[in-house]
C-alpha cells in the first residue's frame, strides 16, 4: 500500500485503543505518531520542569494545563519527521488545546485532513486499562489478556521490562474517565461541525479496528 500523507488526530476516552492503532498506522504510511502522554511521561523521567510540574496532575488523572501541552507540541511539530504527515494520539483534549492547534496548523499551511473518534463502552475501557501493561524501554503497550506479550513481563520488541502505569489503578481510571466525559467529549461536537470527524467502533478486536481505521480514511 502506498503511504498517505495524512495529519490525523486520533480521538478517545483513555483505553480505547489510540496509542496501539496510531503506532501501527504510523509505521505503516512513514507517519510521526505524537503522543502527549509519552511526551509528559519522558519529561518526568528526565525530571525537566515540564515533567516536574505535570507530575501531580497526571498522579490525579486530570489534564495538565493547555499552555504547557500546547507549546510541547508546537515544539514536536517543528521535527522533520513530522513533514510526511503525522498522528496527533491524546491531543487535543480541551476545546482551547483544539482552538490552538488549529491556529498553529493554519500558520505552517498544513491543517488537520481528518480527526478519527475511537468509541469504546466505559466498561469495557475498564477492562483494558486495568490489564494494560506498557514496556519502560520503548513504550510498547500490551494487555494482561487481550494483546499478551510472548514471554510473561517482557517487550516482545526490545526485551525491556513491562509494568502497570500508576494512573491505570482503578480509582485514578475513574477521575481520568470523568475527566474524559467533562473536558474532551466537547470535542467530538467541535470537530463534527467542521467536517473533521470520522466515527470508529473500537470496542472490536486491535485487528478488527486497524480494518475499519483502514476503510474509514482509505477515500480521504
Ligand atoms: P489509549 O492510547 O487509547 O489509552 P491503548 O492503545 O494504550 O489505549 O490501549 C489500552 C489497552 O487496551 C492496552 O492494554 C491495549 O493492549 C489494549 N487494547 C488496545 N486495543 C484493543 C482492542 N481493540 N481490543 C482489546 N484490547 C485492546
Ligand atoms: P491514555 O493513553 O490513557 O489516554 P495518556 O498517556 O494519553 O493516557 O495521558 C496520561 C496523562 O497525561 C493524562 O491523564 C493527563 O494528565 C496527561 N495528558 C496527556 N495528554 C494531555 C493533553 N493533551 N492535555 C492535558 N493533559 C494531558
Ligand atoms: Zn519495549
Amino acid at each position: 500500500m502506498s503511504p498517505r500523507s495524512h495529519n490525523l488526530v486520533f480521538l478517545g476516552p483513555p483505553g480505547a485503543g489510540k496509542g496501539t492503532q496510531a503506532a501501527r498506522w504510523a509505521l505503516r504510511h512513514g507517519l510521526a505518531h505524537i503522543s502527549t502522554g509519552d511526551l509528559l511521561r519522558e519529561n518526568l523521567k528526565d525530571q525537566t520542569s515540564v515533567g516536574m510540574m505535570a507530575q501531580d496532575f497526571m498522579d490525579r488523572g486530570v489534564l495538565v494545563p493547555d499552555d504547557v501541552v500546547c507549546q510541547m507540541v508546537r515544539d514536536r511539530l517543528e521535527h522533520q519527521d513530522t513533514e510526511p504527515g503525522f498522528i496527533l494520539d491524546g491531543f487535543p483534549r480541551t476545546v482551547g488545546q483544539a482552538d490552538a492547534l488549529a491556529r498553529d496548523l493554519a500558520r505552517r499551511h498544513r491543517p488537520l485532513t481528518r480527526v478519527v473518534s475511537f468509541a469504546v463502552r466505559e466498561e469495557d475501557l475498564v477492562v483494558r486499562l486495568a490489564g494494560r501493561l506498557t514496556c519502560g524501554r520503548c513504550g510498547r503497550v500490551f494487555h494482561q489478556k487481550s494483546n499478551a506479550p510472548k514471554a510473561q513481563g517482557v517487550c516482545d520488541d526490545c526485551d525491556g521490562e513491562l509494568f502497570s502505569r500508576s494512573d491505570d489503578s482503578e480509582e485514578t481510571v475513574l477521575a481520568r474517565l470523568a475527566t474524559y466525559r467533562e473536558e474532551t467529549a466537547p470535542l467530538l461536537s467541535w470537530y463534527r461541525d467542521r467536517d473533521l470527524l470520522t466515527d470508529i467502533d473500537a470496542s472490536q478486536s486491535i485487528e478488527a479496528v486497524e480494518g475499519a481505521l483502514e476503510r474509514a480514511l482509505e477515500c480521504q
